[in-house]
């Protein structure tokens, strides 16, 4: 991509009501618009972040054997009746039409699939199913000053896993934990699984947890990593001795990137969701539900992986592999490696505008992808580029036929 048909610009500054790191520098550097708070839209180099994270998302949750659906947002009031969350829950969002008939906003979707699968399922032979989608959730949340990582409007993924008995779904429960782990792997975040709370569904679920000063949440975590826990659910202490010897116990503060819980009957039995066994004889789906808010996770890549002058896009989730500069005096030469490098299959975003090199080399750490690879009229007199890698102080000088192979070794 030309950066000069680019509409969105850097910014030299966030605006004044952003407090979040992320939001600042998303913003700053064009990849998110602000409509309100905690409602953001995406820009053409942030939704190339989010298709990223979202193709690794689905790639994991495809290889966990789950289905694909995309539900309706709309929801009847009668489904959060059922299940007694039109009063409980806070955060939903309730409409009404010119008719005065009332909906739910989907905050979440187990009122919509619990009863859509009651129209398929009714034989054990039906079971197991995991169902999931990528799809915008609607929350009234209170507290919508941290940027991308509590919105009012956010897109989530949510997995829901129907089962014919208890075992089986703890059985799914421990292979999802492994989907997570490769998922948060892959988006360059170190995620802490952490016990938690069930609250009013379940004895315990699960959270993945990044440590960040950012973040809402607190977790005491063993260093050595056999165990986690969210402050607000054990009464662990900090500074106790792990039990496998691993030093004393630490305290961090964390963002929560993902949780899952093993939900039982909760759904099933609000809905009456029941299959039939070998028998004949009837009984509740046995139900499990997995998170992953993706915007939150975009937030809470940029809160881990920056520096003073901007973002460090862990390679995966990058809108582009390598940015090349083109400086006075090396135009022809960066034209060249433009079509050279997408020739190999690599993505490239070309910074071909008329600005100062000043402007141009703050702008790619500002943008934050993995490298950098300038073409100026010292490169050129040497048939070289100048390769940096973000996240490096060094930049060094590498003959332009090997910059392609360089870009695409995995180190
Ligand atoms: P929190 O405790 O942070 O409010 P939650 O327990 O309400 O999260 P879930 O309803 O289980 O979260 O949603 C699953 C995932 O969706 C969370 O792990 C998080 O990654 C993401 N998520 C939840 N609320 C938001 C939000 N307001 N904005 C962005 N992402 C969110
Ligand atoms: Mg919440």
């Amino acid at each position: 991509m030309r950066q000069s048909e680019l509409f969105s610009k850097t910014q030299k500054s966030a605006p004044k009501d952003e407090t979040s790191m992320n939001a600042q520098l998303l913003i700053r550097a064009g990849f998110i618009h602000k409509e309100m708070a905690g409602v953001y839209s995406y820009l053409p180099l942030g939704l190339r972040v989010l298709r990223n994270i979202e193709r690794i998302v689905r790639e994991e949750m495809n290889a966990l054997g789950a289905i694909e659906v995309f539900l309706s947002s709309l929801h009847p009031k009668e489904n959060w009746q059922t299940t007694g969350r039109w009063k409980t829950m806070d955060d939903l969002y309730r409409l009404k039409d010119r008719g005065d008939r009332e909906f739910a906003l989907a905050g979440t979707h187990e009122e919509v699939i619990v009863p859509l699968l009651k129209k398929f399922v009714s034989s054990y032979k039906d079971l197991p199913l995991a169902v999931y989608q990528i799809q915008n959730k609607f929350r009234d949340e209170l507290r919508a000053k941290s940027g991308l990582l509590r919105g009012r409007e956010f897109l989530m993924k949510d997995l829901y896993s129907f089962h014919a008995n208890k075992e089986d779904m703890l059985q799914y429960y421990e292979r999802a934990k492994e989907a997570y782990r490769n998922i948060f792997f892959r988006v360059g975040l170190k995620a802490i699984e952490t016990e938690a709370s069930g609250g009013t569904f379940c004895d315990f679920s699960h959270e993945y947890q990044v440590a960040t000063e950012a973040g809402e949440d607190e977790i005491i975590y063993c260093p050595g990593g056999d165990f986690a826990a969210n402050v607000e659910v054990r009464k662990v202490k900090e500074g106790k001795q792990c039990d496998l010897g691993h030093g004393p116990l630490q305290k961090a503060k964390a963002i929560e990137v993902g949780n899952i819980f093993p939900l039982k009957d909760k759904f099933s039995k609000a809905f009456k969701l029941t299959f039939k066994d070998e028998k004949g004889k009837e009984h509740l789906v046995q139900m499990g539900c997995y998170g992953i808010g993706l915007g939150r996770l975009m937030g809470t890549i940029v809160e881990v992986h920056h520096d003073e002058r901007g973002i460090i896009w862990p390679r995966e989730v990058a809108p582009f592999l390598a940015h090349v500069i083109s400086l006075p005096g090396g135009e022809k030469a960066a034209e060249n490696a433009y079509e050279e490098l997408q020739d190999a299959g690599i993505e490239v975003l070309f910074d071909d505008r008329q600005e100062s090199p000043g402007v141009k080399l703050a702008d790619a750490d500002l943008l934050g992808m993995p490298f950098r690879v300038v073409s100026s009229e010292k490169t050129t007199s040497e048939d070289c580029f100048e390769v940096k890698k973000r996240d490096k102080g060094k930049a060094e000088l590498l003959r332009k036929t090997d910059v392609a192979s360089f870009l695409t070794k995995r180190t």
